[in-house]
């Protein structure tokens, strides 16, 4: 018996503001998220595709934006969360496959470092944690996306 999730999350971006991607801090970044939390889309949108895969909602039920004891939260907290609720319901992750969209700085020399940041968080082998950058040829510039999907299957 398996499981499919799916989940997407965006974010406006501004000047002097830092980025952060998987955990990861994009250092070349001139410009970062405008979130309520520390706005890391992948997280966010990993975080919505282990609840979809159950039907449980979305993040914003649990840590809702308006409630200020979540401002600036650290999105691992989240993702350790929702992986709770995951585990519950007895089910193990088979693999996670992300798309992140942004047209500024080029991703590809940190995709190792954030394969391995999720790989440790979510108990898989690097191999099973595919990320895809892309940019959107000008179409979304000034914010940055992310679309993963997960497979479960039932212990
Ligand atoms: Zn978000």
């Amino acid at each position: 018996m398996f499981r499919i999730g799916y989940g997407e999350d965006a974010h406006a971006l501004a000047a002097n503001r830092p980025l952060l991607i998987a955990g990861i801090r994009i250092v070349n970044s001139p410009m970062g998220v405008v979130a309520h939390s520390d706005g890391d889309v992948l997280l966010h949108a990993l975080s919505d595709a282990l609840l979809s895969a159950f039907a449980l909602g979305d993040i914003g039920s649990y840590f809702p934006p308006s409630n200020p004891a979540y401002k600036n939260m650290d999105s691992q907290a989240i993702l350790e969360h929702v992986l709770k609720l995951t585990d519950e319901k007895l089910s193990r992750l088979v693999n996670v496959a992300a798309v992140v969209t942004l047209d500024e700085v080029k991703l590809s020399p940190y995709r190792t470092d954030m394969q391995k940041k999720l790989a440790t968080l979510l108990a898989l082998p690097p191999d099973s944690v595919g990320i895809t950058f892309k940019t959107s040829e000008g179409l979304a510039a000034g914010h940055i996306q992310a679309r993963v999907v997960v497979l479960l299957s039932m212990r």
